[in-house]
C-alpha cells in the first residue's frame, strides 16, 4: 500500500497541454476515481502514476520518495486495461502465475494463490482451460485477477468495465468494491461515468480539458460542486442550469432568461448572486429533486409557472419536463399529480439553489 502525491503536474504533447497543474493528494488505501469527458487528460494522468510518461513539470512521489528515475517495472503497479492485456493463447492458470514468476515466487507458493485467486474469482472451473475460452465477463475477472495476485502496493485501472454489458457491470462493480475492501490497496479508476465513479470512489476528481476542477469525496462534490462544469457533470438527472442576464430594479433582483423567463431571485441564491459585484451573467441551479409542487413551503422560495411538457417514468417515479417559455426545467412528480399539457406553478427552493458566475463558471456565495 502507498499514499501518492501528485504535485503542480503538467504534461505537454508538443504545444498541447494534456494536463495541465494537477494537484492531487491520495491517502494509503484509498480508492479515487478520475472522471472527466472523453479527452480531459484522464489515462495520460494515469500513465504518469505508472511511470509510461514523464510529467513536463511537476512530480509524483509516491509515500513521499519521488520515483521519477524508478523504472515501471519496478514500481510494484497493478494494472488493469479496458482491453485486458491477457495472454489469450496461455491457460487461465499460467495467467494468474505469470506475475509470480516473473517475481521468482516458489512453486508451491505460486500453486496456492493461483487456487485462491481463482476460487475468490469463481474461475477455478477453467484453470486448465485456455484464456481464450472465456466469456467477456470471466475474462474481465481473470485481468482483474492476474493483477491482484501479485498484491502491488498500487492498483491503477482504466475503464475496466466499459466492455460489459449493464447487468455484469453493476455486478463487477460491486465485486471490485469488495475486492478493494480485502487488499486494501490504493486504487485509481479511470472512468468517464459519474455513475461508476460516485458508487465506487472514495474521492473524485473531476478533470475537464486538463485542469482539475474539483477533488472530494463524492457526497461532497455533489452537495457542494464548486463550478458550473462539476455541477453539469455530477448528478442523476442532470442539475437545472439556466443561463442569464442580472437585473436589478429598485431592489429586485432577476435572472433574465433566453426567451424572456425570468427568475426573481430571493433569499441565499440571491445574496450569493449579489456576492460578487462584477458579475453580471449568471447561471441558475436546481437539482430535479429539490423542485416541489403545490404549497409554497418557506417565503423565500423562488415561484415559477410553467406547462407539463413531458412525463417520464424514472424508476418508481415520473419526471417532469416544464417549459418556461424557451426555457426547460425537470422536476420529480413526486404525487403523481400532474398531467401533461397542465398549465403548473412549482417552486425553486432558495436554500437549494445555487449561483454560478456564467464567465468564470466558479460558484458564487457557495
Ligand atoms: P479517453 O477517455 O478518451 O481515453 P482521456 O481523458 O483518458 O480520454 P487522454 O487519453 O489522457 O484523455 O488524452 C488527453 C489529450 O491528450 C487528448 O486530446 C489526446 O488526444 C492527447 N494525447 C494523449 N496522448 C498523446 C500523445 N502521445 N501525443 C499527442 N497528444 C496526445
Amino acid at each position: 500500500m502507498s499514499s501518492i502525491q501528485i504535485q503542480n503536474v503538467t504534461k505537454r504533447f508538443g504545444d498541447f497541454t494534456a494536463v495541465d497543474n494537477i494537484s492531487i493528494d491520495i491517502e494509503e488505501g484509498e480508492f479515487v476515481a478520475l472522471l472527466g469527458p472523453s479527452g480531459c487528460g484522464k489515462t495520460t494522468t494515469m500513465n504518469m502514476i505508472a511511470g509510461l510518461e514523464d510529467a513536463t513539470e511537476g512530480a509524483i512521489l509516491f509515500d513521499n520518495q519521488d520515483l521519477g528515475h524508478v523504472r515501471m517495472q519496478d514500481r510494484n503497479i497493478g494494472f488493469v486495461f479496458q482491453n485486458y492485456a491477457i495472454f489469450t493463447h496461455l491457460s487461465v492458470y499460467k495467467n494468474l502465475s505469470y506475475g509470480l514468476e516473473v517475481k521468482k515466487v516458489g512453486k508451491s507458493e505460486i500453486e496456492r494463490r493461483v487456487k485462491a485467486m481463482a476460487d475468490r474469482m469463481s474461475i477455478s472451473h477453467r484453470l486448465d482451460q485456455p484464456a481464450s475460452s472465456l466469456s467477456v465477463n470471466e475474462m474481465q475477472k481473470l485481468a482483474i485477477g492476474r493483477s491482484a495476485i501479485v498484491e502491488p502496493r498500487i492498483f491503477l485501472l482504466d475503464e475496466p468495465l466499459s466492455n460489459l454489458d449493464a447487468g455484469f457491470r453493476a455486478y463487477m462493480r460491486a465485486e471490485l468494491k469488495v475486492l478493494q475492501h480485502e487488499f486494501g490497496q490504493t486504487m485509481i479508476y479511470v472512468t468517464h461515468d459519474q455513475i461508476e465513479a460516485m458508487s465506487l470512489a472514495d474521492k473524485i476528481a473531476i478533470i475537464d480539458q486538463g485542469k482539475l476542477m474539483q477533488y472530494g469525496a463524492p457526497l461532497d462534490i455533489y452537495n457542494d460542486p464548486q463550478n458550473r462544469f462539476v455541477a453539469n457533470f455530477v448528478g442523476s438527472p442532470r442539475m437545472n442550469l439556466v443561463d442569464g442576464e442580472l437585473r436589478e430594479e429598485q431592489g429586485a433582483l432577476r435572472l433574465m432568461l433566453h426567451g424572456g423567463a425570468e427568475i426573481r431571485l430571493d433569499g441565499q441564491v440571491k445574496t450569493a448572486f449579489t456576492s460578487d459585484a462584477k458579475v453580471h451573467s449568471g447561471s441558475f441551479g436546481i437539482r430535479p429533486q429539490d423542485i416541489y409542487f403545490g404549497e409554497k413551503r418557506a417565503d423565500n422560495d423562488i415561484r415559477m409557472q410553467g406547462k407539463v411538457e413531458v412525463l417520464e417514468r424514472v424508476g418508481p417515479k415520473r419526471l417532469a419536463y416544464l417549459q418556461v417559455q424557451e426555457t426547460m426545467f425537470l422536476a420529480f412528480d413526486d404525487q403523481a399529480q400532474l398531467r401533461v399539457g397542465d398549465d403548473v406553478p412549482f417552486y425553486l427552493p432558495s436554500g437549494a439553489s445555487m449561483a454560478f458566475d456564467l464567465e468564470s463558471g466558479r460558484r458564487l456565495g457557495g
